[in-house]
């Protein structure tokens, strides 16, 4: 008896030809008659990034979110980031997915620094300054007065002391 719903033999070359042409892994696998998940595994061993389309790699994408979200809340390195969540997701979807939210990652490496009494605790805006003179946004932990210093005053001994509350430490 003949297998029904999926052909004996798939062409894999057309595979990547229909890809080349820009369609999705789920587009390819209503032309050829087979599942998403096949074409998606044929195009991945063949080294191209189907990343862009979830489907098969969406977990990979559930991945590069949980990764983004914990460089929000705690700041580091991508590389550091992915080293301690141990999660199966490639640095490059990790970036792809923060710009598709919009998100600079490089801006909130900083975030949870202490300093005395200051805490870094937004992400570090670039605005044409850069180096020690650029400023950093901090909170101050005694009286949570958000203020901004440089990353110079950032690495003095003693960091300035906060405006509102006089905490000086
Ligand atoms: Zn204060």
């Amino acid at each position: 008896m003949r297998n029904v719903g999926r052909p004996q033999r798939i062409d894999t070359d057309r595979i990547f030809k229909l890809r080349e042409n820009g369609l999705t892994t789920t587009a390819i696998a209503n032309e050829i008659g087979c599942t998403q998940g096949y074409v998606s595994r044929v195009l991945t061993s063949g080294g191209v990034n189907t990343g862009k389309d979830g489907g098969a790699n969406s977990a990979a994408r559930n991945n590069a979110n949980t990764v983004v979200d914990h460089i929000i809340n705690n700041g580091g390195k991508l590389r550091e980031a992915l080293q301690q969540l141990g999660l199966d997701v490639a640095a490059c979807t990790v970036r792809s997915v923060a710009k598709d939210r919009g998100i600079d990652l490089v801006l909130y490496r900083h975030i949870g620094l202490e300093k005395g009494h200051w805490r870094v605790n937004r992400p570090y805006e670039r605005r044409g300054t850069s180096g020690a003179a650029s400023l950093v946004p901090v909170q101050c932990q005694q009286c949570k007065h958000e203020g901004s210093i440089t990353w110079q005053q950032l690495s003095n001994r003693r960091a300035p002391a906060c405006e509102n509350c006089g905490a000086h430490c």
